[in-house]
């Protein structure tokens, strides 16, 4: 499978210009053109690394870059057109993250992208096999070959949980992660939702605890459950 590389550019030439060069080197490229349009998209799904604007229309990328990262540790290459905006970028401490300054070379950046990836996927420690299935398209998980019967923040839930396992999420940033509306931004709206969740998990597996409680931070999914039914 191509590696999906989401771009997040308001000007339609840039974005040609990089759709093309990444298309033509093995990529599959997404262009969206707004902040919030990245934000939705990469809810939906993860891509491999993101290549994000700073100066776009709406949110400017440093912002697009810290809501992301409540939720997201994909790999972002920042597109900079200022040297004041290299000095920030710098200034962010971004581990395996990079920049590329306006005007750039296509082949140039892919190159960045294609280290980038290869230094992730070193540092990437081997995930034991979770026993659990996203098919995305049909909004369903299956639990050791059980599919689930979910609610659509039940379903929200657990694909987070289960897209990062071990992480722990702070209750605030599972509602902005799976909440669309702060309606109903109750924290205990969380708890509920894990509760009934975890009653479903329970129905499968009594014995296993799969989602873990962490007193006063958050919830995380379990690292070490086994790869069969016990
Ligand atoms: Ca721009």
């Amino acid at each position: 499978m191509k590696p999906a590389i989401l771009i997040v550019e308001d000007e339609p030439g840039i974005a040609d210009t990089l759709q093309y060069a990444l298309s033509t080197d093995g990529f599959e490229p997404l262009w969206v053109a707004t902040g919030e349009a990245a934000l939705a998209r990469l809810r939906e799904a993860s891509p491999a690394l993101v290549i994000l604007d700073i100066g776009l229309p709406d949110l400017n990328g440093f912002e697009v870059f810290k809501r992301l990262r409540a939720f997201s540790e994909v790999p972002v290459v920042f597109l900079t057109a200022r040297a004041d905006e290299i000095d920030r970028v710098v200034g962010l401490e971004l581990g395996a993250d990079d920049y590329v300054a306006k005007p750039f070379s296509p082949r140039e950046l892919v190159a960045r992208v294609r280290t980038i990836l290869r230094r992730v996927a070193k540092a990437a420690p081997a995930q034991p096999p979770l026993p659990f299935a996203v098919d995305a398209g049909r909004r369903s998980i299956r639990f050791y070959g059980r599919p689930l019967e979910l609610s659509r923040y039940e379903y929200g839930l657990l694909k987070t949980l289960v897209e990062h396992p071990g992480h722990v999420f702070r209750r605030d940033v599972l509602l902005d992660k799976v909440w669309d509306t702060s309606s109903e931004s109750l924290d205990r709206t969380v708890d509920a939702h894990v509760k009934t969740l975890r009653a479903k998990l329970k129905a499968v597996a009594p014995t296993l605890e799969p989602i873990r409680t962490h007193r006063g931070s958050g919830y995380a999914l379990a690292e070490d459950l086994p790869a069969a039914l016990p």
